[in-house]
C-alpha cells in the first residue's frame, strides 16, 4: 500500500463538526459589515514578491522569515499573501478606486505565513480584513473599533480588552527612532540577535520582539507617546474622546507597535482572556503613507484584521450557540423500486414549497431499518416515510424522532403545513 499523505504542518482541515461555528461567524462578520456601509472587494491569494517587500517592510518577520515565495514557471517571484493590506492598495491603485474617494471595504479569506505551529498559530489562518480609504480624521478609526465592539457583542464574547496607541506621524517617529537606538545602543550587550540586525534598520521592531529574554530591556526604553507631535496628539485625543461617549473601555499601551512596517498614527489590539499565549485576536492602525509608498496618489487609509481561527476559539470558550447548523429538520425515507423513483421528485416538491427546509433524502438504498438508523443519526427531528402502501394511498408517513409523538400517516399538503413550523 502506498504510504498515505498528510496534509502541511500548520494547514489545518476545518472538518464538518468545526464548520458550523466557522460559518455562523462569518454569516455575522458578513452582516454586521453590510450594516455599516463596508463593501467586499475579493483579492487574489497570490501577488508577486515585491508588493509585499514594499509595503510590509524589507526588515520585518513576515518579509524576512514568513512568506512562502516560490519562483512560476516564467520566473517571476510570487508569494502566497502573508496578510491582505498589500493587496487591497494595489487593487486600489490599480483600479482607480482610491484618489478622492471614500471606500469602505473589507474582505476574508486565508493567509500564510511559514511560522511555528501552535495553538492559535498556523501556517495558513484566515484574517477578516477591513480598510478604509480617503478619510483621515479620528472618526473612522474610532468607527472601526466600534464596530469591531459591536461584533464581540453579538457572539457573545467576554473577556476582551482594548489596547490603543498612537506612532504619531513619520517625522515624529524618525525623532523617536534616534532616542531608541541610543537607548539599545547603551544595552548593546543585552539585545539578541534579531534585534541588533535591526538596531539601525528598524529599532521599532525591537519593541515587537517575542524574545522573553528581551521583555525587560524593552520596559524601560523610552515612549513612543512622549515624543508625538502635536496633530498626531490631537488626532489621539480625538479619537479617545468618541470611544469615550460611546462607552467603550480602552488601555493605553505605549509599547504597542504591531507587526507590520506601514502605521502611523493609531493603532489598536483586541486581546482575549480565552486564548492563552496568541492572545491577539484583531489588530490594526492607520497606514496614511502606503498608497504613495506603492506608487498611487497619496491618500489616507485605516484598517484591521480579526485572526479568524484566534476569533473561533474565543467564541468556542464563550458557547457561542451554533449546533443547529447541519441538522435537517426532515429525513426521507424511501422503501421499494416505485418508491426511490418517485421519492426525489417529493423531495424537491417540498423544498419547492419550504425554502428554507432542511431535508435529506436517503441515497444508497437500505432496508427500512437501516434508513431509520441513519435518520436518527443525522439528527431530524421527523422521519417521512414513502413506500407502496404510502404510495398507493397518495400519502406519507411522518414519525417524529424526538419526544414521543406518535406516527401520523398525512397527505402532502398537511406534511407542508406540518414541516413549515419546524
Ligand atoms: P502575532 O503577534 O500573533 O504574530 P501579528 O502581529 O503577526 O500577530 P497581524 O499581522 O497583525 O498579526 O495579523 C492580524 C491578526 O491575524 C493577528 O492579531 C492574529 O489574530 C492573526 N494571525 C496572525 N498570524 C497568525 C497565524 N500564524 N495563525 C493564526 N492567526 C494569525
Ligand atoms: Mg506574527
Amino acid at each position: 500500500m502506498a504510504p498515505t499523505l498528510q496534509a502541511i504542518r500548520g494547514m489545518n482541515d476545518l472538518l464538518p463538526t468545526d464548520t458550523p461555528l466557522w460559518a455562523r461567524i462569518e454569516a455575522t462578520l458578513r452582516d454586521l459589515l453590510n450594516r455599516y456601509g463596508y463593501q467586499e472587494l475579493r483579492v487574489p491569494l497570490l501577488e508577486y514578491t515585491e508588493l509585499f517587500k514594499r509595503s510590509i517592510g524589507e526588515v520585518t518577520d513576515i518579509v524576512e522569515k514568513e512568506m512562502y515565495t516560490f519562483t512560476d514557471r516564467n520566473g517571476d517571484s510570487l508569494t502566497l499573501r502573508p496578510e491582505a493590506t498589500a493587496g487591497f492598495v494595489r487593487a486600489g491603485i490599480q483600479h482607480g478606486l482610491l484618489h478622492n474617494q471614500i471606500q469602505r471595504l473589507w474582505c476574508t479569506g486565508p493567509m500564510f505565513r511559514y511560522e511555528k505551529p501552535q495553538k492559535g498559530r498556523s501556517r495558513q489562518f484566515h484574517q477578516l480584513n477591513v480598510e478604509a480609504f480617503g478619510l483621515a480624521g479620528p472618526d473612522i478609526d474610532a468607527e472601526m473599533i466600534l464596530l469591531t465592539a459591536r461584533l464581540w457583542r453579538e457572539l457573545g464574547l467576554s473577556g476582551v480588552h482594548l489596547q490603543l496607541n498612537s506612532l504619531g506621524s513619520a517625522e515624529s517617529r524618525q525623532a523617536y527612532r534616534n532616542h531608541l537606538i541610543s537607548y539599545f545602543e547603551t544595552h548593546y550587550h543585552k539585545l539578541d540577535e534579531d534585534s541588533r540586525n535591526r538596531l539601525h534598520r528598524n529599532p521599532l521592531r525591537i519593541l515587537d520582539s517575542k524574545n522573553p529574554q528581551m521583555a525587560e530591556l524593552i520596559a524601560t526604553a523610552p515612549l513612543l507617546l512622549d515624543h508625538l507631535d502635536e496633530q498626531s496628539a490631537t488626532h489621539f485625543e480625538g479619537l479617545q474622546s468618541r470611544l469615550d461617549q460611546a462607552g467603550i473601555p480602552y488601555t493605553l499601551n505605549p509599547r504597542l507597535v504591531r507587526g507590520l512596517d506601514y502605521y502611523n498614527r493609531t493603532v489598536f489590539e483586541w486581546v482575549g482572556d480565552h486564548l492563552g499565549a496568541q492572545n491577539t485576536f484583531c489588530g490594526g492602525g492607520r497606514y496614511d503613507g502606503l498608497v504613495a509608498h506603492l506608487g498611487g496618489r497619496s491618500t489616507p487609509g485605516i484598517g484591521f484584521a480579526i485572526g479568524l481561527e484566534r476569533l473561533v476559539l474565543m467564541a468556542a470558550a464563550c458557547g457561542l450557540d451554533h449546533t443547529s447548523a447541519y441538522t435537517p429538520h426532515a429525513y426521507l425515507i424511501m422503501v421499494g423500486t416505485a418508491a426511490e423513483h418517485q421519492g426525489l421528485a417529493l423531495a424537491e416538491r417540498l423544498r419547492d414549497q419550504l425554502p428554507t427546509l432542511r431535508l435529506t433524502a436517503n441515497c444508497g438504498g437500505g432496508s427500512l431499518k437501516n434508513q431509520f438508523k441513519r435518520a436518527d443519526r443525522s439528527g431530524a427531528h421527523y422521519a417521512l416515510i414513502l413506500g407502496d402502501a404510502e404510495l398507493a394511498n397518495a400519502q406519507i408517513a411522518v414519525k417524529p424522532l424526538r419526544g414521543s409523538d406518535p406516527q401520523q400517516t398525512l397527505t402532502e399538503a398537511a406534511v407542508v403545513e406540518l414541516l413549515r413550523d419546524v
